[in-house]
């Protein structure tokens, strides 16, 4: 668990969706939290063949930048985020480490249906928060389908699985019931 997340909002157009992310993360985790900004090049990470951004790269240049913050820092962007072996990801975290990402990129119902919904996309961002947050806790894919730490490959996957981790990943990262 942490004691702190510092959350690092990128470029992000959907600001709206912050303080209910922020208050989300305090009562569920019951944790801190602040928002920081850092001056992170999200352009230079660009592939230009792919026009999708590199998050492996945003997170390396997070490092570099947040040695005295004490606690878990979680980059937020709106642009479509990869890593070469994959299409394209909804997050990416370290184990074990300080910094995940999260796009909302493909957690928008726009993406798939052009219809906006604002719960829905609250909802899988949350979702998908808590699971990257979750490797920087330490855990792994778990096979609870009731369980966030559910891997989820398409969107599908993550309107599918539950909404907070189950109780074994509770209990191995820390977090209170
Ligand atoms: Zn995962
Ligand atoms: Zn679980």
């Amino acid at each position: 668990m942490t004691s702190m997340v510092f959350i690092a909002p990128l470029q992000l157009s959907n600001i709206d969706i912050l303080p209910d992310i922020q208050q989300h993360i305090v009562n569920r985790l019951q944790c801190d939290t602040r928002y920081i900004d850092l001056p992170l090049d999200v352009e230079s990470v660009k592939s230009p063949e792919r026009n999708q951004y590199y998050s492996t790269k945003l997170i390396a240049q997070a490092l570099k930048l947040t040695n005295e913050y004490e606690g878990t820092v979680l980059l937020l962007v709106d642009v479509d985020i990869y890593i070469p072996i994959f299409t394209f990801l909804f997050g990416e975290a370290q184990l074990r480490g300080k910094h995940s990402i999260v796009s909302l990129c493909r957690l928008h119902e726009e993406f798939y249906t052009g219809k906006s919904d604002n719960k829905l996309l609250f909802r899988r961002a949350m979702k998908e928060i808590y699971h990257e947050l979750g490797h920087n806790f330490g855990l792994l894919h778990c096979n609870n389908w009731e369980c966030v730490m559910h891997s989820s490959s398409a969107i599908e996957e993550v309107d599918l699985k539950g909404d907070f981790y189950c109780k074994q990943c509770r209990a191995a990262a820390g977090i209170a019931d």
